[in-house]
């Protein structure tokens, strides 16, 4: 089996100015080497505003912090008259390793739909960029006890027309809707029924390669208290974290669940 290594997200949402987000990165970054941090055992990333982006590289290249960042979300075009849009060319040249495509918050706010995030999975990739590719239930759907055959069918449009190498190489996050900024958080069994779940439907479409190389991710009201039991789980590979990640102490501690 292949050694994926966890990948801890923060989604910084709507959060933090360039200034603030500079002071966020410093103090992670602290915090982080205080506790003698592994790159080897967890990576961590950002995902920030587009207008962090900037002080964010500088930073990072600057001091060589161990942190990866990315972007919430990517224009489906190359460019032109799209105005407000920030283009996949536009984000690898500030050196993006990550863009989230799909958040339950573009698609309740902007409706986005699977076939729309398909089509950003694959604008983000063939700018050498991975996109994290976000799914998950709302609440009545969990309720109906049909989380497993929703989300699949999120994963099979989200994903289609991708080569194997293409899946292997991404990122998807399982956020329950219903855990997303509310403090609900799904118990690690909720979260290893539906990762084991898209694994399971990436090995048979994509092979078991892909299936065995795809990092798949929880994501939903994590913090420091509950992080370690959920990353127990064999099909959890990392988690997107919200809230939390804007705490530099909370998301260190996410970050170096590795070591509790
Ligand atoms: C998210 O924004 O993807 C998220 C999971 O938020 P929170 O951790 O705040 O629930």
């Amino acid at each position: 089996m292949t050694d994926r290594t966890p990948l801890m997200a923060g989604n910084w949402k709507m959060n933090c100015n360039h200034v603030e987000a500079a002071g966020l990165v410093q103090k992670l970054d602290w915090t982080l080497k205080d506790g003698h941090y592994d790159a080897s055992k967890s990576e961590c990333a950002l995902i920030v505003p587009f207008t962090d982006i900037r002080t964010v590289q500088t930073l990072v290249e600057g001091d060589k912090i161990p942190m990866a960042y990315g972007a919430q979300d990517v224009s489906l075009y190359a460019s032109g008259a799209y105005t407000g849009e920030i283009s996949a060319d536009m984000l690898a040249k500030l050196k993006c390793a990550y863009v989230v495509v799909g958040h339950s918050e573009r698609r309740d706010y902007h409706g986005e739909t699977d076939e729309i995030i398909n089509a950003k999975a694959k604008v983000v990739l063939a700018a050498g960029m991975i996109p994290i590719v976000c799914c998950g239930e709302k609440l009545d759907i969990r309720k109906a006890g049909e989380q497993v055959p929703f989300v699949l069918a999120q994963v099979d449009i989200c994903l289609a027309g991708l080569t194997a190498e293409q899946v292997a190489s991404l990122v998807i996050a399982y956020e329950p809707v219903w855990a997303i900024g509310t403090g609900e958080v799904a118990t690690p069994e909720d979260a290893q029924e539906v990762c084991g779940a898209i694994r399971e439907r990436v090995a048979a479409t994509f092979g078991a390669e892909a299936a065995d190389k795809v990092r798949i991710q929880y994501g939903g009201s994590v913090k420091a208290n509950n992080i370690v039991d959920i990353m127990a789980k064999p099909d959890v590979d990392g988690a997107l974290v919200g809230g939390a990640s804007l705490n530099a102490d909370e998301f260190a501690k996410i970050v170096m669940f590795y070591a509790v």
